[in-house]
């Protein structure tokens, strides 16, 4: 029994095989599916999973069949000249030890493509096509599909399929009367809409035996209207159980609900206490899932029995040896989730091969190396934010004799206040990280110490990640005390006002305004509040896991304005899977948006605009500025004039645009460069 995690770290028997541990890398499309050479791409991407330790991995979702596909280019197993493709895979994978089951998706009336199929003529609200309601000869035909695509699963190798049956595609949409409307064998009672993924369930069992593993994921919180109740789940789960499933995975939530389920603003493990609900109802194990990203929690979890297995997807994305880093006890070196979803969700969403914010290298295998280097060459890293930060790591672990000058007291950067706001406490896992992995790797940390060209001139190499300082536009009193900037708020250097003027309305202007308007603790650290606020009823009193909103959801601590120049709709360029959630809390607190506003002046009587040649006075106490950034480039311009080489990176390089991601990932471009 490992000392750290004993439960997490336990073996699971399943009666015909056994998993090393307890730890689920759940299903992620990543893009690489579809990429030309994609399946080598992916034999590394979950080689090196299998290789950190982790205990089962379920890949991303394949259809059955066309009508099934994601989209019109989106993955399909239904040929047997496709199986030598997945065994890449999956020999890949059992080389190192570990095991992987493939999830059959059929994506149902959220396909993106013409010829989608779903239990009814009804279209989703995410999607702009109106689906076919599937015949029954076409149901049957579904059926076939889904048995073939798992006996060709089986044949490559796949030690097991999952069927995907929540999260609002094809058989979800089955099992709930939102969108099954049939009046026929498949549609109406329980039993009825229940009666596709059933057979479904049977017919892979028929084909591949009992050695084979096969998981369910179940919807146990639809959170849409029309959504299944408690009883109707609990009933599920004991009829699938009946049909042959060896493992029930949770699913949280339809892509169309409203209420956030994995964003990084949603408590650990807040949905947990659902799949406990379900224990002792079905004998077979089942595995909880949505912001488990520390062994911590997942220990927490097992320990406390709410679940058999927890399912990690992203957290397995930010860190391949999670699990190995966890045995040796070696936590504060584990890369953690942060749930941004900004490399990873939004990049899918996009049609972009996912990555990873705090780890670049994630999906990259195959694309960027960190060769180890014995040069003895020295590398100066100018600045600690996350460019800073990670580029010392990164050189430091090729084998490089770094320094990292920090003009601050502290490491960190702008990452710092990024995790003061309520929601992105979760962002001090990163700071964490790169401190903890600084030390491991001997780098010498100059804190308080602004570097300086002649200095710098003594290295090998130099990188500069001097980041970014606020820009301060030129408005009429501007330099008024009751005008601060961002920074100066966060770093808890000034007062504010009850009544508050933003300019800015960016990723740092909606932050402000959460953060400005929150009136009680973050709820994101109180996981029964948070749920309350979004609605949520783990007890299931209403139906579906809704029920009124607790009032608190609804206050703010001030009256906040949110300005822009543009006249574009505020926050649109916020992450594509969060920029809603942001945009919903400030409009819950009554946030008001001005678009299109000119700044004429700041006096004791507040901020001075005018919109469409209109003018108009915004009573407000403080004016806090959020208007972007601007590189901070004097050393970099100083070495230049100096002819001293170096790479820029981060904000340094570019304040347009700039993220975290991108600073995280130039800083291992220019060490892979070195
Ligand atoms: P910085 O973080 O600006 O770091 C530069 C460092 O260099 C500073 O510590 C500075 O003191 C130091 N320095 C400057 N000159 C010298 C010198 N001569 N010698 C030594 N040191 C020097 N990004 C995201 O991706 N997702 C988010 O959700 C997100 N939220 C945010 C929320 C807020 C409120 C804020 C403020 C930022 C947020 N960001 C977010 C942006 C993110 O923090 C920045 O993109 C990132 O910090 C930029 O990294 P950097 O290393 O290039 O620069
Ligand atoms: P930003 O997103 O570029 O927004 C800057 C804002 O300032 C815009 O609303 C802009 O709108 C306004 N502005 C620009 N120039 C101005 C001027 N001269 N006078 C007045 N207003 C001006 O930058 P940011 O909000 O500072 O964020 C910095 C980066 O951090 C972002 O690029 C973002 O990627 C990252 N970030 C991300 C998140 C996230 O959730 N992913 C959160 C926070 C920050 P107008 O030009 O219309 O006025
Ligand atoms: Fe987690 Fe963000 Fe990385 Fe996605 S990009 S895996 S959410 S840290």
């Amino acid at each position: 029994m490992n000392a750290h995690y004993p439960n997490m770290l336990a073996p699971l028997d399943l009666g015909f095989t056994s998993l090393r541990n307890r730890v689920l890398m759940g299903s992620m499309h990543t893009g690489l599916e579809e990429e030309k050479g994609g399946y080598h791409k992916q034999a590394a991407f979950f080689a090196a999973r299998a290789k950190g330790g982790v205990g089962l991995i379920v890949t991303g979702g394949i259809a059955p069949n066309y009508a099934g596909r994601v989209h019109a280019f989106a993955s399909q197993l239904s040929f047997p000249w496709q199986v030598k493709h997945h065994r890449i895979v999956t020999d890949a994978v059992h080389a190192e030890g570990g095991k992987i089951c493939m999830q059959i998706l059929h994506a149902g009336r959220y396909a993106y493509h013409p010829i989608s199929v779903a239990p009814s003529k009804i279209k989703s609200p995410i999607t702009p096509f109106k689906p076919f309601a599937l015949s029954a000869r076409g149901i049957r035909k579904t059926v076939r599909d889904y048995a073939n695509c798992a006996a060709l699963a089986q044949k490559a190798g796949y030690d097991g399929v999952e069927v995907m049956g929540s999260e609002g595609y094809l058989l979800n949409q089955f099992l709930c009367a939102r969108t099954n409307k049939r009046d026929d064998d498949y549609g109406g009672s329980l039993e009825n809409r229940a009666r596709l993924p059933l057979e479904i369930v049977r017919a892979i069992r028929a084909k591949v035996g009992d050695n084979f593993i096969i998981i369910f994921r179940l919807s146990m919180l639809d959170l849409v209207e029309g959504g299944n109740d408690w009883d109707e789940v609990v009933q599920l789960a004991k009829w699938l159980e009946q049909a042959g499933v060896t493992i029930i995975n949770t699913g949280i939530g339809w892509h169309e609900a409203r209420i956030p389920t994995i964003a990084t603003s949603v408590p650990r493990a807040a949905f947990a206490g659902i799949t406990e609900r379900l224990r002792g109802e079905v004998s077979v194990p089942l595995i909880a899932t949505n912001r488990i990203n520390t062994p911590e929690v997942a220990e927490q979890i097992l320990s406390s029995g709410q679940a058999d297995m927890v399912s990690m997807a992203r957290p397995l994305l930010a860190d391949a040896d999670f699990v190995v880093k966890s045995e040796a006890g070696q936590r504060q070196q584990i890369n953690v989730c942060i749930g941004c979803n900004q490399g990873c969700l939004d990049h899918t969403f996009k049609m972009k091969r996912a990555t990873c914010l705090v780890n670049p290298l994630a999906c990259y295998e195959t694309d960027l190396h960190l060769t180890p280097d014995s040069s003895g060459r020295t590398v100066a890293v100018v600045g600690a934010g996350p460019a800073g930060m990670a580029a010392a790591c990164y050189a430091a672990e090729r084998g490089f004799d770094v320094t990292l000058f920090e003009a601050r007291d502290e490491l960190g950067g702008q990452f710092n206040l990024a995790a003061k706001i309520p929601g992105k406490e979760e962002f001090q896992e990163t700071l964490n990280y790169y401190r903890n992995r600084l030390k491991q790797f001997g780098v010498t940390v100059k804190l308080n110490h602004s570097a300086n060209c002649e200095e710098l001139k003594q290295f090998n190499e130099r990188i500069i990640a001097t980041g970014v300082v606020p820009r301060v536009p030129p408005i009429e009193g501007i330099e008024r005390a009751n005008v601060v900037t961002y920074q100066q708020v966060l770093r808890g250097e000034v007062e504010v006002g009850q009544r508050v003027a933003l300019i800015g309305a960016g990723g740092i202007g909606f932050d402000m305004a959460e953060y400005l308007s929150e009136a009680h603790q973050s709820p994101t650290l109180n996981a029964p509040k948070w749920l309350a606020q979004w609605g949520v009823d783990l007890a299931y009193q209403q139906g579906a896991g809704l029920s009124e909103r607790d009032p608190s959801a609804f206050e703010s601590a001030r009256e906040i304005y949110l300005l822009q120049r543009k006249s574009t709709r505020p926050g649109k360029d916020l992450g594509k899977t969060t920029g809603w959630i942001h945009r919903a809390v400030l409009k819950d607190r009554q946030v008001k948006f001005v678009t299109g506003a000119n700044y004429h002046k700041v006096d004791d009587q507040g901020l001075h605009i005018s919109q469409e040649g209109k003018s108009s006075l915004i009573a407000v106490d403080t004016v806090v500025l959020c208007a972007g950034q601007e590189s901070n480039r004097s050393l970099s311009e100083q070495l230049t004039a100096a002819g001293v080489s170096f790479s820029l990176i981060g904000g340094a390089e570019l304040a347009a645009e700039l993220d975290a991601k991108r600073a995280i990932r130039q800083a291992l471009e220019a060490v892979v460069a070195l």
